[in-house]
Parts: structure tokens; C-alpha cells; sequence
């Protein structure tokens, strides 16, 4: 349990691993390198509390400068990887300095994925996934006007529900429904209605081909976005776009240095890389699910910190060799808490067990007879009950 471990990336990943190999007992350095230049922080408040305002700039932080400290962790904050030398088993920062490893973690996340449409380059269009983002959008907000999202996933939606307070929002979905590629029909109907009962206009199968601006102005301002043209010749107008279609990982360090990437920085069920003194965890890796019966990357919380402490528990010498804690996720939806325990995929069987009035549902999905997934809206006690069924049923098959 000596020598030097590289953390690339101080998200929830990066800093959970740095903390929980010193926690488990790690005496050698721990280097933490985060390139933002923030202390290690959450993201979930910024499409909700921190955006409303309920949640402030602490209430992000996961650890502070002197609690890393404390802990002996080396925190480089700032500062950038740019390569791996393997051979050497050495990481060099942007700043020249060059940190030898024993074992090096990649948590390095993920990043919106951008729009490619005429009109992209337009000021006034928004993407949430750094604090300076969030507070873009939120003086932007205050600016009032009308306001079109394009992507109706979670983070979309929980935005919007915040964007109403300034003016009209329309969600646009390209697909037929909202939450189509992680939701059942059932709960994504149950949420879409409870946002258009908020005044929220949703429009599926929405064929966007451009976004519109205004020719007014000094020529040296920059253009300003007006409006989001539809297939049909349509524009909706809007005083600002938020744009939420999906995350792509952070997968170019990696790549650069010859480690095998596919759709995300590819590991083994050790969540090991192709170099074995490499592993990589959170956004950025993809990994074989037990419980997706396929490779997958996953964007959550619980992704982030459970593969964390897997991998300080490997390199402290206790894990088991398969990661294979049960996915869950949330989303808060105003008033609406939507929790899933599991992984389904689209093709999987809805089955509603509870349904009542004021939103609460519970929505088993099922595979091959088999309940592998369950959705659930204000309800809790399902919801912890089907993550322990899930582990419950997966030691079984193990
Ligand atoms: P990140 O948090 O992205 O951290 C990676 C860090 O690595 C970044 O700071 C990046 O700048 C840095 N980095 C990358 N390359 C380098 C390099 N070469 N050198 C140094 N640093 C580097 N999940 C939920 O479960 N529930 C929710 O309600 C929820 N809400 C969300 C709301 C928003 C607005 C967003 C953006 C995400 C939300 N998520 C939610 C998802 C969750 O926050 C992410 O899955 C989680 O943060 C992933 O953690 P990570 O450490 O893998 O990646």
C-alpha cells in the first residue's frame, strides 16, 4: 500500500477515490488533478438548487482544500494532464511538473455532446455541466424572456421546470417521447404530464433544422440566437436555447496514450484498463454491467462513487474482482422525485404495480421474466426495496 497513485480528474470520481484509498489505510501520495479551477464539487444542484438559488456555492463542495490536506491529499488544482508516458509510468501536468505513478486512476467525466445545426455558434445558447455554466444560465434567466430546450432528458427537463418562472418554455424531442432511451413509456408519460401541468410545452418527434438570429446590433457583437426553426418552416421564438443531447466521454488523454477506447475508455470487470496499472472510473469508463448484460458507460452519481471505492478497495488489496453494484439513479422533477434501481433497455416489459393520485408510481421492468429494473416517482420505500432485491438477485446468480 505504498508508492504513488495519479487521480486524473477531481469530479465525484476522482476526489472519492483519493479520499477512500487514504480512508483504507494508502501511506504513499495521492495526486488529485483537476483542470477546472474549483475545489472538488457535485453537479446535481446545478440543473436544481444552486440554478433556483436554494442551494449556494458551498453546498457544492464535496471536500475542502484544508480537508484534502488533512487527509494528505496532493490536490492540483487547475492544472491539466496532457500525457501519459506508460513505459516510464509518468503523468505531465500542464504546468511541466511530472508525477510518477504505481497506479494511476482515470475519472476524467464526460462533456456535453454539441449541437452541429446551423446557428450553433449564436450567443444566448446554454449547456449545463460546470458551475461557471450554471451561473451563465442563471443570469441569463434573469433576464427573463422565453426560453427552448433541445433534448428532453432529465437534466433538460429539471432546468425547465426553473426556466418557467421567467417566461414560456417548449422542450423539443427528436424522439417520440421524452426519457425514451432510460424510462418505460408509463413513468416518462406520468412526468411529461406533470410538467405540462406546470405550463411547460413538450413537442415530440421534433425535427430541428436550425437556429434563427437577430441582424441588429454593432456589427462586432456577437450574434444572438432569436428563435429555433422547425422541419415544418416554424420557429419558436426564444430570448435563449438550452441544449441537453446526451454526453460524450473525456476519453482523449487515454486515447493519446494508446489505451483502448471505444464509446468511453473501455476496462475489464476489475475496472482495469488495457494497461493494467490503469483503471478508469465514472463517466469516462466503459465497463461490462452484470446488470445491463452488456458494456455500458453510466452517467450517475452512485456510478461515479461506487466504482470509486471499488478500485481504492482493489488497490488496498479487498475487493472481489468484479464490480457489480446495482445502478440507481435520481432525477428531481419539482415536486416529483424519480428514483430507478437497475438497468432496462428499451425493449423491456412495463409493468405498473402502483399508480395513485398526486404522482406517486411504482414501474417494474422485466427481461426474460425477470424483474431487472424498477422506476419509481415519489416512492421511496420501492425504491430501496428493489435496490437490495437487485444485489439480492445478482449474488444469487454469482
Ligand atoms: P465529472 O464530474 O465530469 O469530473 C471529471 C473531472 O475531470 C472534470 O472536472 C474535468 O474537467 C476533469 N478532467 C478531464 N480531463 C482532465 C485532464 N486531462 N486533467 C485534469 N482534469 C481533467 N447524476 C445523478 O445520479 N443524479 C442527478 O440528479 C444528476 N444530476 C446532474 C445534473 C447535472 C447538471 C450534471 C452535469 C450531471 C448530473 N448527474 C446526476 C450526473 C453526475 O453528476 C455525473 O455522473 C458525475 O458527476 C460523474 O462524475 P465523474 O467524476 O465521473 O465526472
Amino acid at each position: 500500500m505504498r508508492g504513488n497513485v495519479v487521480v486524473i480528474g477531481a469530479g465525484q470520481a476522482g476526489l472519492t477515490a483519493a479520499v477512500t484509498l487514504r480512508e483504507r489505510g494508502w501511506s504513499g501520495e495521492i495526486h488529485l488533478i483537476g483542470e477546472e479551477a474549483e475545489d472538488p464539487y457535485q453537479r446535481p444542484p446545478l440543473s436544481k438548487g444552486y440554478l433556483h438559488g436554494s442551494e449556494s456555492r458551498s453546498d457544492l463542495l464535496l471536500r475542502s482544500p484544508d480537508a484534502l490536506a488533512r487527509d494528505g491529499i496532493l490536490f492540483h488544482r487547475g492544472s491539466q494532464a496532457i500525457s501519459i508516458d506508460r513505459k516510464a509510468c509518468v503523468v505531465t501536468l500542464d504546468s511541466g511538473v511530472a508525477l510518477k505513478y504505481e497506479a494511476l486512476i482515470l475519472a476524467t467525466g464526460s462533456q456535453p455532446r454539441q449541437l452541429t445545426l446551423p446557428g450553433s455558434e449564436l450567443a444566448g445558447i446554454h449547456s449545463v455541466r460546470t458551475i461557471a455554466d450554471c451561473d451563465e444560465l442563471r443570469a441569463d434567466l434573469a433576464n427573463g424572456g422565453d426560453t427552448v430546450f433541445i433534448g428532453g432528458g432529465f437534466l433538460n427537463l429539471e432546468v425547465a421546470i426553473e426556466a418557467k418562472r421567467y417566461g414560456a418554455v417548449t422542450v423539443l424531442e427528436m424522439a417520440p417521447q421524452i426519457l425514451g432511451r432510460v424510462l418505460s413509456r408509463e413513468a416518462a408519460n406520468v412526468l411529461a404530464e406533470y410538467h405540462e401541468g406546470l405550463g411547460i410545452r413538450i413537442s415530440c418527434g421534433a425535427e430541428i433544422v436550425g437556429l434563427t438570429d437577430s441582424h441588429e446590433g454593432a456589427d462586432s457583437a456577437p450574434r444572438r440566437v432569436t428563435g429555433v426553426q422547425l422541419s415544418d418552416g416554424s420557429v419558436i421564438q426564444a430570448e435563449r436555447v438550452v441544449v441537453a443531447i446526451g454526453a460524450e466521454p473525456r476519453d482523449e488523454l487515454a486515447q493519446s496514450t494508446g489505451i483502448e477506447v471505444s464509446g468511453g475508455i473501455v476496462v475489464n470487470s476489475s475496472l482495469r484498463t488495457s494497461d493494467e496499472r490503469i483503471f478508469a472510473i465514472g463517466d469516462c469508463a466503459r465497463f461490462p454491467s452484470v446488470h445491463a448484460g452488456a458494456k455500458m458507460r453510466v452517467e450517475s452519481v452512485q456510478n461515479a462513487t461506487d466504482q470509486a471505492r471499488f478500485v481504492a478497495a482493489q488497490l488496498t488489496g479487498t475487493a472481489s474482482d468484479r464490480y457489480d453494484d446495482v445502478p440507481w439513479f435520481w432525477s428531481t422533477q419539482g415536486e416529483r422525485r424519480l428514483q430507478i434501481a437497475g438497468i432496462a433497455h428499451p425493449s423491456d416489459e412495463a409493468r405498473v404495480t402502483l399508480a395513485e393520485e398526486g404522482g406517486k408510481l411504482v414501474v417494474e421492468r422485466i427481461r426474460d421474466g425477470e424483474v431487472v429494473a424498477v422506476e419509481t416517482i415519489n416512492a421511496p420505500g420501492p425504491h430501496m426495496r428493489a435496490r437490495r432485491a437487485l444485489a439480492i438477485s445478482e449474488a444469487t446468480v454469482a
